[in-house]
């Protein structure tokens, strides 16, 4: 409805209502002469009506029109009533306005919309509340911007404004997952990563926080202007128990970090070192995935009666073109710790094979190939299948793999691994108990286990010869298994003294540095694998 006097729509008791601020009763509509819209009413059947202006202060926001069906329905008392009630309206109206400004102004800034310090120190608390420790963090960052000041002062005011906003919405539309965004200070903001992580993880991230928010000029003024930003960081549990000296503690951070030339720092100083470590390495190793970096050697064992190689264990290497070849106890913790290891482990399972088949279809007799698999892989869920996939369609290739699990990871859930160790089992492929003797397994549990060989871990190997006690454990190991009619081999065997004690007892196999370290696929070949005979 238009308010101007005239205008086609219009509604002249309204307008009068609102230019009146009082009310205005129309008793009967025959009394009228007026618009279009009250003639249209009449035909309705409408037969009186009231117009009451809803005022907040003195200003009218609004009107309650009412229509009734009985000529002299809005008498002196019904008008009392409904004078009150568009009174308490107008009332609650205002009443409302007022607040919702004033929780706007208290939780929100009004510059970039996103909630203000008060609002974020309750939201971390929120996600504190609901977080339960582990092994990982929930990570809280400052993003801070640099010279914020001298863009005020140089380009004003309004361009500063406009700054804040563009950041503001670089960060809300970027990629990476926050649980909170605020603006905690005048060139500040707070964001709480979604999510617990580890160190690593977080760091990542918070470097693709910083290059979503910074690595494009911004647009100021009508100008291309490149603005730079730096980044405070603390974990919770680790820098403070509650949202506020997290809060702090990230300020701290900031500070240093400002006084650096670093573009982020966390609170904790040992952690930058760590993060830093970590970070290089992970995406390191991530390249080295992309790009083929990881070898295997072949370390053969040998039959302790014949004297023949039976089978060779696969062990991953990474060749590193800054370190050279790194051995897999500096890396396979990392691989653990970021997920990598499942594509990795894969990674391992198929080179083996097609190291095995290459040596069958080149004519050659070849051997079992072990490869380790780690607790992580065997506990996923997909294991299995993804154990089949390698395999394929090919019968020989299951009888060329075998899959080395550790003996802790077993026992931990006997039930569970059981059933998919006899799953691949039932592909053809064998398993062996790795490290045997850590990992305390109970007769009862170990009889039960789908396993078809145990190897002695190296440390016993080692005590076997300084004393009485260390030789009649190794023998006991293996009468045990082979009660169990398991296979034995002993590990990390160096000198002859070893060999000759172990063949006394029986021992079937035996790997170490005494007949061969581990070497690459190619010397292996050379050294190890004869000829097929011919038929
Ligand atoms: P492991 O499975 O117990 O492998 C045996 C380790 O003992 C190998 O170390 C091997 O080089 C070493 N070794 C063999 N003979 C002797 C010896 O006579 N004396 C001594 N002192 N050591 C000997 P490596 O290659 O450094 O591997 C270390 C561990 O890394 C392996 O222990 C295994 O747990 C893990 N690993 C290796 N390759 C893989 C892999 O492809 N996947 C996974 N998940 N883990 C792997
Ligand atoms: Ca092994
Ligand atoms: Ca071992």
């Amino acid at each position: 409805l238009s308010l101007q006097d005239g205008a086609p729509h219009t509604h002249s008791m309204t307008l009068r209502a609102i230019k009146g601020k009082k009310p205005v009763v129309l008793n009967d509509m025959k009394d009228f002469s007026g618009d279009q819209y009250l003639k249209a009413h009449m035909e309705e059947g409408i037969c009186a009506m009231a117009v009451l202006p809803l005022l907040v202060g003195d200003k009218v926001v609004g009107v309650l029109a009412l229509y009734v069906d009985e000529t002299g329905f809005f008498d002196e008392e019904e008008m009392t009533l409904l004078t009150e009630l568009a009174g308490d309206i107008g009332f609650a109206l205002d009443h409302i306005e007022k607040a919702d400004k004033l929780l706007y102004l208290a939780y929100y800034d009004e510059i970039t919309g996103l909630p203000n310090r008060t609002l974020f120190l309750e939201q971390v608390g929120q996600q504190l509340r609901m977080f339960d420790g582990g092994r990982s963090s929930l990570a809280l960052a400052l993003v801070d911007i640099e010279r914020f000041r001298a863009i005020n002062d140089t380009l004003g005011r309004a361009a500063g404004d406009d700054l804040l906003q563009q950041l503001a919405q670089r960060i809300r539309t970027g990629s990476v997952a926050l649980e909170a965004v605020a603006r905690v200070g005048v060139n500040c903001f707070g964001v709480v990563l979604q999510g617990p992580r580890d160190v690593g993880r977080v760091a990542l991230e918070l470097e693709q926080l910083l290059r979503d928010c910074f690595a494009k000029p911004y647009r100021l003024l009508d100008s291309e202007l490149r603005i730079a930003g730096k980044m405070g960081v603390v974990l919770y549990p680790l820098d403070g128990e509650d949202a506020e000296t997290l809060l702090r503690n990230a300020e701290h951070a900031l500070k240093r970090v400002k006084g650096s030339a670093e573009l982020l720092m966390f609170y904790a100083p040992e952690m930058d070192t760590r993060v830093a470590a970590a970070l290089d390495l992970e995406s390191r190793l991530r390249t080295a995935l992309d790009l083929e970096q990881f070898v295997l050697h072949y370390q053969p064992k040998v039959d302790l009666a014949t004297g023949k190689v039976t089978s060779a264990e696969a062990l991953i290497r990474w060749n590193d073109p800054q370190n050279g070849l790194v051995p897999p106890g500096r890396f396979i913790p990392i691989l653990e710790e970021t997920g990598l290891i499942y594509e990795v482990g894969l990674w391992a399972l198929r080179k083996a094979l097609e190291d095995y088949q290459r040596w069958r279809a080149a004519g050659l007799e070849p051997v079992r190939i072990a490869v380790n698999v780690s607790p992580l892989q065997l506990r996923h869920r997909h294991f299995v299948t993804a154990v089949e996939q390698v395999i394929g369609n090919d019968r020989h290739a299951a009888q060329g793999l075998e899959l080395e699990i550790t003996e802790s990871l077993i026992m931990e859930d006997v039930e569970r691994s059981s059933a998919s160790l006899l799953a691949i089992r039932a592909m053809g492929l064998t398993i062996a108990i790795d490290d045997f003797g850590t990992g305390y397994s109970s007769l009862g549990q170990l009889s039960r286990l789908p396993v078809d060989t145990l190897k002695i871990d190296r440390t016993f190997v080692v005590d076997m010869v300084t004393g009485p006690r260390g030789l009649s454990l190794v023998s006991t190991i293996i009468n045990l298994a082979h009660a169990f009619k398991l296979k034995v081999v002993a590990e990390g065997v160096e000198t002859e003294e070893q060999s000759r004690l172990l063949r006394l007892m029986g021992c079937d196999e035996m790997q170490g540095f005494l007949f061969s370290r581990p070497v690459p696929a190619d010397v292996f070949e050379q050294k190890f694998l004869p000829p097929a005979r011919a038929g």
